[in-house]
């Protein structure tokens, strides 16, 4: 009986800890998990890079589809950058329709582009009769930097690949500490 109750209670918390980790929506890390594991990028002195990529014209989705396949098209976005990434890269959702990847272990800048070019490729066929596209600024850096000037720079890329006409990526790298 003390076995069952100690297995029920881990049960829980595990639960309990996965909901706290995760999105409802999508399954993959929400917003305070990103964050927490952004703190990693103090420490670590190797190649590190950030993702951020924003859905194009979310809301004419919702408006055209409504609420549920804009949903839908949240999830895919998820699932897409699951398979797109590797075990050891962290896609989160951090907004809206605003999602990252966090990605640890090295990847040469060429990886990264037919990564990034395929995950666009991909995209833009998720619904039927409507072209779906995501901006994505990627920054790619040798050494760890202020934490919160990463991701200043990496949405300042993202924002650029906005104003280039969106359906891209802009990729940024940085050198120094
Ligand atoms: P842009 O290309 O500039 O990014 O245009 P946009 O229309 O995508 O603009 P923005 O990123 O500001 O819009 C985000 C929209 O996402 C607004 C909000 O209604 C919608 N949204 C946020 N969370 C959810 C959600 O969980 N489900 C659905 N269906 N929509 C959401
Ligand atoms: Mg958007």
């Amino acid at each position: 009986t003390y076995n069952s109750i100690y297995e029920i209670n881990s049960a829980n918390e595990a639960m309990l800890r996965h909901r706290a980790e995760h999105d409802p929506l999508t399954g993959i890390i929400n917003r305070g998990t990103f964050d927490q594991l952004r703190q990693v990028l103090k420490t670590k002195p190797c190649p590190i890079a950030l993702l951020i990529i924003d859905v194009d014209k979310f809301k004419l989705v919702n408006d055209g589809y409504g609420h549920e396949m804009g949903d839908k098209v949240l999830k895919k976005v998820a699932k897409l950058l699951e398979t797109s990434f590797r075990s050891t890269d962290y896609p989160a959702r951090i907004g809206g329709d605003e999602f990252a990847v966090l990605i640890e272990t090295p990847m040469e800048p060429q990886e990264m582009k037919r990564r990034l070019e395929r995950f666009l490729e991909e995209i833009s066929g998720i619904l039927p009769d409507q072209k779906t596209s995501c901006s994505i600024g990627a920054y790619q850096f040798v050494f760890p930097k202020q934490v919160k000037r990463i991701l200043t720079e990496t949405d300042e890329l993202l924002y650029q690949a906005k104003e280039n006409g969106r359906a891209c990526y802009v990729m940024g790298t940085c050198a120094e500490g």
